[in-house]
C-alpha cells in the first residue's frame, strides 16, 4: 500500500548553520499557499533525549509545543511561518530513539534477537518519520536532519532515508540537500568542488539526493548551476540558488523565484494547483521594510551572548512591530551588567524594557533592578517567566518592604517567599521533561490592562517552570497594587500580575513568545510595543517642549 503522504528530507551539507530549518519552512509554506497540508519534523543526532536539559549556550532556545515537548528552536521557525502547532512527533533526537529501542528490549519484545543500529534503530526512525504521515492528515512532511553529512552521528538517519527510498520510490520520497559554494575573494570565484564532495559523501552512503540548495552570497547564474548539476547528478532545475537574504521572512519568496516548490511538485508527480497565494506574507514583508515608526526596547537577560538564546522573543517583536507599524530595535542588555551606576546609561533611550526567562541565581539581582528602574519611570514593562517572578520579587522587597523577599529557587529557606516551588514539583527528582510544560488555560479578570490587550477572558498559552507565586501573599501584593489578572482556573495558580497605577506593566508566568506567528502575532507583544511607541511619543514631545520652554 503507497503512503498517503509525500516524504521530502533536508539535508544539510558542507558545514552547518546553512539555514536547514529555514529552507524547510520556507518549503513548507509554498506547499502550503498552493492550498496543500504539510508539516515538518526535525530529527536531531544527540544522545539527550530532548534538548530541555540543555544550556541555551549549547543549543540556542528551548522550544516548548502545545503538547509539552521541549524541542529544537527550529520548531519554532514551523510554527511561525505555517501559523500551526506543532507536536511531540514534531522533533525527535537520536537519545529519544535509542530510549525506545532499549526500553523494548527490556520489555523483551525482540524475542531473543541481538538488538543492532539496523534494522532495529533505523526502524524506529522510520517509524517516527512516519507517524505524522501515517495521521492522514498530511500530504506533505518535510523532515529535517540535524547535522551534516559525513557526520558519524547522522549516519542512522541516512541509512533510513535510503531504505524509505526504496521501499516508498522516488515519485512519493525525495531528498534536498543543502549545501555552501563559497566565494574566494582572491580568485574572484565561486567554488563547487565542496559541494561536489557532499554530494560524493552522500553517495557513498546510498543516497543521492534530487534536489540541490545552495547557500550563496553571490548570484549562481545557469553555467554554474549546469556545472553543479553534471558533477552531482542532478538536472539543472534542481540546482536552487539560496541567496544571503535581509531577513528570514524572504526566503520563501526567494525560494519561490526559483520554483522549488514546482520542481519538488513535479519529482513528485503532485499537481502545481493555483499559483502560491502569497497576498498577507508580501503585506508583511512590506510592513516589515518600511514601517513609520521605530522604537527601541532592552532585553535583559544573561544569555545575550548567544541572540539564538532568545529566538521567539527576537521573533515576537518582528511581528508585533510590522503589526503597529513600527521598526522595533532590541538592545541587549546583559543583566549581570546591570548595577545602580550602570543603569541610567545602558537604558538611556528605551521605550520598553522585557525580562527574559532563564534559570538560576546568576543575573538575577540585575533583572530585579531593571524591572524597579520601569516601574519607578513608568516605561513600559513585560517580564516573561523569570521575568514576572522577578517582578513579583521587586515589588514585594520595594513596595511591601519584604526585604528579604525572595524565590525559593535562588535562596532555599527565605523568610518571604514570595516565589515558591509548585506542589506538584516537590517530589520531582528527575530534571528532564519534568516542569510544568504546555499549553494550560488562563481566566483573565475583567477591567484589567491584561483583559483589554487580549480581547477576551478565555486564554491558553505554553508554560516551563518549575516555580510559582506564592499565594500566600497574595492579598499583600493585591491591596498594595499589584493585581494577578489572569489565573488558572483549575489550580488557582497566578499566571498574570499588573500594576494598576502604571501605564503598561506586566508579567506573565508563561511564554507568549511561542505562540507569536507571522500570521498570528501575540497580543501581549503587540500591546507591549503599542505602549513602547506611544512611551517614545510622550516622551519625544515632553522633551521637545522642554526645550522649547
Ligand atoms: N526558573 C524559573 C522556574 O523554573 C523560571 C523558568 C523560566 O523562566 N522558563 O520557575
Amino acid at each position: 500500500m503507497s503512503s498517503p503522504a509525500k516524504y521530502i528530507f533536508v539535508t544539510g551539507g558542507v558545514a552547518s548553520s546553512l539555514g536547514k530549518g529555514i529552507i524547510s519552512a520556507s518549503l513548507a509554506k509554498l506547499l502550503q499557499a498552493r492550498g496543500y497540508s504539510v508539516t515538518i519534523q526535525k530529527f536531531d543526532p544527540y544522545i539527550n533525549v530532548d534538548p530541555g536539559t540543555l544550556n541555551p549556550y549549547e543549543h540556542g532556545e528551548c522550544y516548548v509545543t502545545e503538547d509539552g515537548a521541549e524541542t529544537d528552536l527550529d520548531l519554532g521557525h514551523y510554527e511561525r511561518f505555517l501559523n500551526i502547532p506543532t507536536s511531540q512527533a514534531n522533533n525527535v533526537t537520536t537519545g529519544a530513539i535509542y530510549q525506545t529501542v532499549i526500553n523494548k528490549e527490556r520489555r523483551g519484545d525482540y524475542l531473543g534477537k541481538t538488538v543492532q543500529i539496523i534494522p532495529h534503530i533505523t526502524d524506529e526512525i522510520k517509524r517516527r518519520i512516519k507517524l505524522l504521515g501515517d495521521t492522514g492528515r498530511y500530504e506533505f512532511v518535510i523532515t529535517e536532519i540535524g547535522g551534516t553529512v559525513g557526520d558519524i552521528e547522522s549516519l542512522p538517519y541516512i541509512e533510513a532515508i535510503r531504505q524509505l527510498r526504496l521501499e516508498l520510490g522516488s515519485i512519493d520520497c525525495l531528498v534536498i540537500h543543502l549545501t555552501l559554494i563559497p566565494y574566494l575573494t582572491a580568485a574572484g570565484e565561486l567554488k563547487t568542488k565542496p559541494t561536489q564532495h557532499s554530494v560524493k559523501m552522500f553517495l557513498e552512503q546510498g543516497v543521492q539526493p534530487d534536489i540541490l540548495v545552495c547557500r550563496t552570497e553571490h548570484e549562481l547564474g545557469n553555467d554554474l548551476k549546469r556545472k553543479i548539476g553534471l558533477f552531482c547528478n542532478v538536472n539543472e532545475e534542481s540546482v536552487i540558488e539560496s541567496r544571503d537574504a535581509s531577513s528570514i521572512y524572504d526566503v520563501p519568496l526567494l525560494m519561490d523565484k526559483e520554483k522549488l516548490d514546482q520542481v519538488v511538485l513535479k519529482k513528485l508527480g503532485m499537481p502545481f494547483n493555483n499559483e502560491p497565494d502569497l497576498e498577507s506574507w508580501n503585506k508583511f514583508l512590506k510592513g516589515l521594510k518600511s514601517p513609520s515608526h521605530s522604537v527601541v526596547i532592552g532585553i535583559v537577560g544573561k544569555y545575550i551572548e548567544l541572540k539564538d538564546a532568545y529566538k521567539s522573543i527576537a521573533e515576537s517583536f518582528i511581528h508585533a512591530g510590522v503589526e503597529n507599524d513600527c521598526s522595533v530595535q532590541l538592545r541587549w542588555i546583559h543583566s549581570e551588567e546591570v548595577n545602580e551606576n550602570s543603569i541610567e546609561a545602558s537604558f538611556e533611550g528605551l521605550s520598553g524594557i522585557l525580562v527574559a526567562p532563564g534559570f538560576g541565581e546568576r543575573g538575577i539581582e540585575g533583572k530585579i533592578l531593571a524591572i524597579k528602574f520601569a516601574r519607578e519611570n513608568n516605561i513600559p514593562f513585560l517580564g516573561i517567566c523569570l521575568g514576572m517572578q522577578c517582578a513579583v520579587i521587586e515589588f514585594a522587597r520595594n513596595v511591601l518592604g519584604l526585604k528579604d523577599a525572595h524565590s525559593t529557587e535562588m535562596l532555599a529557606n527565605t523568610g518571604s517567599p514570595v516565589i515558591h516551588l509548585q506542589e506538584s514539583q516537590k517530589k520531582v527528582t528527575n530534571k528532564g521533561g519534568t516542569m510544568r510544560l504546555g499549553a494550560y488555560p488562563c481566566e483573565i479578570q475583567e477591567g484589567t490592562l491584561a483583559r483589554k490587550v487580549y480581547g477576551k477572558k478565555a486564554i491558553s498559552e505554553r508554560h516551563r517552570h518549575r516555580y510559582e507565586f506564592n499565594n500566600a501573599f497574595l492579598d499583600e501584593f493585591r491591596e498594595n497594587g499589584m493585581i494577578p489578572s489572569g489565573i488558572n482556573p483549575d489550580k488557582g495558580l497566578v499566571e498574570i500580575v499588573e500594576i494598576s497605577t502604571h501605564p503598561w506593566f506586566i508579567g506573565v508566568q508563561f511564554h507568549p513568545e511561542y505562540k507569536s506567528t507571522v500570521d498570528n502575532p501575540h497580543p501581549l507583544f503587540v500591546g507591549f510595543v503599542g505602549a513602547a511607541l506611544n512611551h517614545s511619543e510622550v516622551h519625544a514631545l515632553s522633551t521637545n517642549s522642554q526645550s522649547i520652554g
